[in-house]
C-alpha cells in the first residue's frame, strides 16, 4: 500500500531499480516481537480470528497483511456481481471498495464489473449469499444485478 512506490520489503529503489528485499517478518523478529503472523487479507475469517486473537493476547502482535497490490500484479479475476437475494443491508459498502455502488431505486448493492478485479472479499461478508461470481464471461457488461 505504497501508492506503487519502492520500498525496502518489495525489491524496488523508488527509482524503480532493483533492490534486495527485505523480510518484514523477519525484521520483526529480530527486534524481539515473538507473536509475528501473515495473513492474507483476502481471507476475511483469517482476518478476523487473528485480529481477535491478537487483541487478546497480553503479549505485543504483530499482523502482517500480505498479498499482491491490485495496481501492478494483481491477476484479474472474473467480476462478482449482485444477484436478487440482495437485501440492501449496506454491508458490503462498508468494505471500502471502489466498485460496490448502490442502486437508487431500491438501495441495493451494485457491483461496477469494470472496476471489480474478483478478489471476493465483498461475498464473504455478505450474509445473504447475494454476492457471486458468475461463470467466466457470463457476467454482464457495466456490473449491476445478474
Ligand atoms: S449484497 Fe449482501 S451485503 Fe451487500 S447490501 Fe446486498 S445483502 Fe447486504
Ligand atoms: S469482489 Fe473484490 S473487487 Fe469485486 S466488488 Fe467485491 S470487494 Fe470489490
Amino acid at each position: 500500500m505504497t501508492g506503487r512506490q519502492g520500498n525496502p520489503f518489495n525489491g524496488e529503489t523508488l527509482q524503480k531499480r532493483p533492490s534486495r528485499e527485505l523480510d518484514l517478518e523477519g525484521v520483526v523478529r529480530a527486534i524481539g516481537v515473538e507473536d509475528v503472523r501473515t495473513i492474507d487479507p483476502n481471507d476475511a475469517k483469517a482476518v478476523r480470528r487473528a485480529l481477535k486473537e491478537a487483541v487478546a493476547s497480553d503479549e505485543l502482535s504483530v499482523l502482517v497483511f500480505r498479498s499482491p497490490c491490485v495496481l501492478i500484479d494483481r491477476i484479474r479475476e472474473t467480476p462478482y456481481a449482485v444477484s436478487e437475494s440482495c437485501t440492501a443491508c449496506g454491508v458490503c459498502s462498508t468494505l471500502g471498495c471502489p466498485a460496490i455502488a448502490k442502486d437508487l431505486a431500491n438501495d441495493h448493492a451494485l457491483i461496477d464489473a469494470a472496476q471489480c478485479i474478483g478478489c471476493g472479499q465483498c461475498a464473504q461478508y455478505c450474509a445473504y449469499g447475494a454476492i457471486v461470481q458468475p461463470a467466466s464471461g457470463s457476467s454482464s457488461e457495466g456490473g449491476s444485478h445478474e
